[in-house]
């Protein structure tokens, strides 16, 4: 499939953007800054502009799937993560709905299930998450949401705990997060469901396979 990563020069967004390149899909690079085009059309990547808090419907044209890794980072305000981990995360799945696409794969947060009961200073953020999710889950979409849990840039391990629900908070390297979500793109069994995330003991590559 030709795959759109949307928020591809972020840190899980590249790391995914090489691992769909070595895999049997193709993909679309979203970027909003030309600067970031050389990196990606260098390794014999396709990039596309677009500006989630703009007119990116062009960035949807010949996708077969999207995968959401944007968001507005803890560097800004939180009237970016409305814009952009709410509004942008839901104008991607509405415009995903548009163009018809087979897959759609959501990057989401572990406590976007329940943002009152997450920390006070992140439920802001839980909020939209939540919202972007279950925008997505009440579309005609097939997706998957997947709701790790703190991200580190620690290398990958190549194992993961991935539950609808799991029992405690935990952590996961982007690296493995990023080799989850190319991964699911081609798992039956993860067709609208949703999942949380983290490190454990479980090959990528066998979750969901019986
Ligand atoms: P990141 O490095 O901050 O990447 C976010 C990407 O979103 C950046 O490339 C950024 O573009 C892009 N973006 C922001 N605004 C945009 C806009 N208006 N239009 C298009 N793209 C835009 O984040 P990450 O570390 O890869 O994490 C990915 C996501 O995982 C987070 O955003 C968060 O929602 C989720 N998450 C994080 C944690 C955690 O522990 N940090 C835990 C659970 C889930 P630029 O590069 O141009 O700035």
């Amino acid at each position: 499939m030709r795959v759109l990563v949307i928020g591809a020069n972020g840190k899980v967004g590249k790391i995914l953007v090489k691992k769909l390149k070595d895999s049997a899909h193709e993909p679309v690079a979203m970027v909003r800054d030309t600067d970031q085009i050389p990196q990606f059309e260098d390794i014999g990547v396709k990039t596309v502009l677009g500006d989630l808090e703009k007119d990116f419907d062009k960035a949807f044209y010949g996708i077969d799937a999207a995968i959401f890794a944007a968001g507005s980072g803890p560097h800004t305000g939180p009237d970016k993560t409305v814009l952009i981990d709410q509004e942008g995360a839901i104008k991607s799945v509405e415009l995903g709905e548009r163009f018809g696409l087979q897959r759609f794969i959501m990057l989401s947060s572990m406590g976007a299930d329940d943002p009152a009961a997450g920390p006070k200073a992140m439920q802001h953020y839980l909020y939209a998450k939540h919202r972007a999710d279950e925008r997505l889950e009440n579309s005609d979409l097939n997706y998957t949401i997947v709701r790790p849990g703190g991200l580190t840039n620690q290398p990958g391990t190549g194992k993961v705990n991935l539950k609808g629900k799991l029992d405690e908070f935990g952590s996961v390297s982007r690296e493995d997060v990023a080799e989850t979500l190319a991964y699911l793109l081609s798992v039956p069994r993860a067709d609208k469901r949703t999942f949380e995330l983290v490190n454990g003991d479980q090959e990528i590559g066998e979750v969901l396979a019986y």
